[in-house]
């Protein structure tokens, strides 16, 4: 069995998607729906728990959700460290995940199966304090707004500016999701839709 750097050996992960079995780095177990990850984490012991949110739709997320908070709850997998992997722009996800008490929050794009299990390793190689999910709830400003376009699609926009402004990739990253809201000029000065009103009066 493969042996991490951080002592993760055996690795359940729950990913809403068939990788393949060639895909499976050593070590990982995979389950490609909550029911059968509640399962499998309750019938064995693990290191890690890994929890992809990539490729969820609406359902999914929430059903994900609460297969993370139902972990925790669980007297035989509440002490695994647990990892959810969720996509940008999902605000609303970090918060309820965070107030579950799961473990690890990584924010990241894995929209494909190769994606997914290429980068599993190196995903869970470098967790630390900065992944602990109440320090990635701290970092994600709240103004973040997701608008579902169909089943997995949407895009996200900032409520600070009347959601009118659709948020990029390196935007979200560099500043909206990284703990720097503090400098922009949107947070600063909101302009929510309450406000429009207010001007036109
Ligand atoms: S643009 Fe500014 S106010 Fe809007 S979500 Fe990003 S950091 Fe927050």
């Amino acid at each position: 069995m493969q042996e991490r750097k951080n002592g993760y050996k055996k690795v359940l992960g729950c990913y809403p998607g068939n990788p393949g079995n060639r895909l499976l780095p050593a070590g990982v177990r995979w389950m490609p729906g909550p029911i059968r990850c509640l399962d499998a984490a309750t019938e064995s012991d693990y290191d890690l728990i890994l929890v992809s949110f990539s490729n969820a739709d609406a359902r999914m997320q929430n059903a994900l959700v609460e297969l993370c908070r139902t972990l925790k709850r669980n007297l035989h997998s509440k002490d695994t460290k647990i990892l959810a992997v969720v996509p940008s722009g999902h605000r609303d996800i970090v918060q309820r995940i965070a107030e579950g008490g799961i473990d690890y929050i990584r924010i990241s794009e894995m929209k494909s199966n190769n994606g997914f299990f290429s980068q599993f390793s190196e995903r869970i190689e470098a967790l630390g304090p900065d992944d602990r999910s109440e320090n990635v709830f701290a970092r994600v400003c709240p103004y973040i707004t997701f608008r579902a376009t169909g089943r997995k699609q949407g895009f996200v926009t900032c409520g600070a500016y009347r959601n009118r402004l659709v948020l990029g990739r390196g935007r979200l990253k560099e500043i909206c999701e990284a703990g720097r809201f503090g400098v922009c000029e949107y947070f600063k000065d909101p302009k929510p839709l309450e406000k429009r009103r207010e001007i036109a009066g």
